[in-house]
């Protein structure tokens, strides 16, 4: 089978995202990337129930190349993102709290160090209809310089150099919009400034030494 350790990378990790309630029946699509082809989710399949055989397999120009179901509809999206950054794989889920920023804001501002790993502020893409070429246009501009980007009124999107990487990103996003949702709830939050995002960057590249005992 073509690409078939990718193909059953997509259903471990399809089926990852069904348990941890990131997608609900039919929505979220995941794709990976080996050289000019890429093996994506299908249409219609809810991911907890994915086997490896009904992944199809596009190009990178969106020709299929194998499989007998359709490629799922945001393919054109995974497509698109490919194209324009080195990534090795796109996760895109309806995760709650990531679809209830999406909906009411346009930037998820950076509330905790740990948005630097997504690259800082989370941008919203511009809403537009499923599928189509100006929500892929649209995601595209919204991921320039990150690893993650919510979808106005839609979801969530995430890229990785592989699938587990990718996958991560879509946790942390989910776990960042949770954090600000919850926080809003208690108060104003505090958004990290410029100085303090540099000064963890600059610890990243600093950590503490512990120099062993000498008994
Ligand atoms: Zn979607």
């Amino acid at each position: 089978m073509l690409l078939a350790e990718q193909r059953r990378l997509l259903c471990e990790y399809g089926h990852r995202a069904a348990a941890a309630g990131l997608v609900v029946g039919t929505a979220g699509n995941l794709s990976v990337r080996a050289g000019d082809l890429v093996a994506v989710t299908p249409s219609g399949v809810p991911l907890d129930r994915l086997e490896p055989d009904a992944c199809p397999v596009v190009d990178v120009g969106g020709h299929l190349v194998d499989g007998d179901l359709s490629p799922s509809s945001e393919t054109p999206m995974h497509l698109a993102v490919y194209a324009a950054t080195g990534a090795g794989a796109v996760v895109h889920t309806h995760s709650v709290f990531g679809t209830v920023v999406a909906t009411t804001m346009s930037e998820l501002p950076p509330v905790h160090y740990n948005a630097l790993l997504l690259g800082g502020t989370v941008r919203v893409a511009g809403y537009a209809t499923y599928g189509t070429p100006e929500l892929a246009a649209s995601v595209r501009e919204a991921l320039a310089g990150k690893r993650a980007a919510l979808m106005a009124n839609h979801g969530g999107v995430t890229i990785g150099d592989d699938l587990d990487g990718a996958y991560e990103a879509t946790r942390l996003l989910e776990w960042l919009c949770e954090v600000y949702v919850r926080a809003k709830a208690v108060g104003e939050p505090r958004v990290l400034t410029e100085e303090q995002l540099a000064d963890v960057v600059r610890r990243a590249f600093d950590p503490p030494t512990f120099p062993r005992r000498e008994d």
